[in-house]
């Protein structure tokens, strides 16, 4: 039985869904004004890791992830790089799916964009304003009144008059109401074409939504009134959550409109969360570039996905040596399903971690225990070894790994982590001279061989009428 920690109650549970085997899930997206760096590859790989898992059990998964294209960030790096807007938006979002895509992500089924979407915001707003949840302020903004939701500051544990993290505004009621649509005063209007990109027309004037309001908007348009998971990167459980959830309890007249609030642990980097906004960034272009985007994602599948991960300069080389003991093991193993009792067993375990809360890092374990075994049937029981490797491959597949094969892997690691490595080509071409030199009794030559192939790291173990290499971690 799967059991999710649920950010509501602040307990796991035993998952259930709504609606029989299907699962209507919502992550909170990217703001689109620069590239993703690290932090976001985490949030992201952790999401698909948990919908891979999903559906690996038996569920249909909906997976709704939206992507915010209005916001003061993104107007902002317009003017400051006077780019061209649908250029620059468009650039942004593509560069988003390639890293995503590098990064093994399954894309979403739907990735609804807030500037194609104004409509339904609008409708949002206009029946919170008729229910009283909402206000107009003094200086013509639409307010969502928090103290109309008696439930306001549930998800996030947190008593209101303790909240000091809001900045105080003038023209609210409370001062912890927040915005839903931002007027534009047109006579201070400080005219950019990029401006005028993002005014609309709404029954309270010309301007744009606020923040929050998309993702009730959206996850009512395209989830449904009631529905499973709500994720999104721990940051955003306040005041985003929070704000998203008053908003959408008051629309729908029910605060358990969802099941399971979901958030994945922040990035720390130099003991600061990573974020784009206060310069502290690693960007996952770059981190793909400098290793391999299958050492990234086993690095953020590492921790568990609710700690904070924290990211030292020789995070990736571990990740790295991590993912090469893994390849290693299945490297120069053959397809073989059939299941006997320790690859059942294997997968028993591998599956009892998952369902507690997604223990990656103990389902990883578990990985490791396999390929430690596969190593020692390699010399002694080959078909074994086979079914191994094979068990090996199907779980870490759930978890999104092994998307490489061996050879491509360890083909790629010579050119980009360790230069100065030898290639798999060259290791069996030595071995082979040096298998030769040893049946003509060349001694001296054949331990020359062996010498020159360990100063590269590699270990080398001769069976009755094999050789076998290692690396020597
Ligand atoms: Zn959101």
């Amino acid at each position: 039985m799967l059991k999710i920690f649920n950010a509501l109650k602040n307990i796991k549970e035993t998952f259930k869904t709504f609606f029989l085997n299907k699962v209507y899930i919502y992550v909170c997206g990217i703001t689109v004004y620069d590239i993703c760096h690290i932090g976001h590859g985490r949030t992201f790989v952790v999401f698909d890791m948990i919908i891979r898992y999903l559906k690996h059990i038996g569920y249909k998964v909906k997976y709704v992830r939206n992507i915010t294209d209005v916001d003061d960030k993104i107007i902002n790096r317009l003017i400051e790089n006077k780019a061209n807007i649908k250029i620059f938006i468009k650039r942004m979002i593509k560069d988003m799916h390639s890293d995503f895509n590098n990064l093994n992500i399954i894309p979403p089924n739907v990735e609804p964009r807030v500037t194609e979407n104004i409509k339904i915001i609008i409708k949002f707003i206009e029946k919170l304003l008729l229910s009283n949840h909402a206000y107009i302020s003094s200086n013509g903004d639409v307010m969502f009144s928090i103290s109309s939701f008696k439930k306001y500051g549930q998800l996030s544990n947190q008593v209101i008059k303790n909240l000091k993290s809001y900045k105080i505004k003038k023209n609210k009621n409370k001062k912890l109401d927040f915005v839903l649509w931002k007027i534009q005063d047109l006579k201070k209007f400080k005219s950019s074409a990029y401006n005028y990109n993002f005014l609309w027309k709404s029954p309270w004037g010309i301007g744009r939504p606020g923040w929050h309001i998309e993702c009730s908007a959206l996850s009512y348009k395209y989830c449904g009134n009631l529905f499973d998971i709500h994720g999104g990167g721990y940051d955003l459980l306040f005041p985003h959550h929070e704000n998203e959830r008053s908003q959408s309890s008051c629309f729908l007249n029910n605060d358990k409109y969802v099941n399971y609030w979901m958030h994945s642990g922040l990035l720390i980097l130099n003991n600061k969360k990573m974020s784009k906004s206060i310069g502290n960034n690693y960007s996952l272009k770059q981190a793909i570039l400098d290793y391999d985007p299958e050492t990234i994602r086993y690095f953020f599948l590492s921790s568990h996905y609710r700690k904070p991960l924290i990211y030292k300069n020789d995070s990736f080389k571990i990740a790295r040596l991590s993912m090469e003991r893994l390849y290693y093991a299945i490297l120069n193993t053959k397809e073989y399903n059939y299941d006997n009792k320790e690859s059942k067993y294997f997968e028993k375990k591998f599956k009892k971690s998952m369902d507690d809360d997604f223990n990656t890092p103990k389902a990883i374990s578990i990985l490791f225990d396999i390929s430690k075994k596969i190593n020692i049937e390699k010399k002694n029981n080959v078909i074994n070894a086979n079914i191994l490797a094979t068990k090996l491959k199907f779980l870490g597949k759930i978890l999104g790994l092994f998307f490489l094969s061996s050879d491509i892997f360890f083909r790629e690691y010579n050119f980009k982590v360790y230069k100065k490595r030898i290639s798999i080509y060259k290791i069996n071409i030595l071995i082979k001279i040096r298998n030769f030199c040893r049946k003509k009794r060349n001694w001296i030559k054949s331990d020359l061989i062996r010498n020159k192939i360990s100063s590269f790291g590699i270990i080398l173990e001769d069976s009755y009428n094999n050789t076998f290499w290692k690396i020597n971690n």
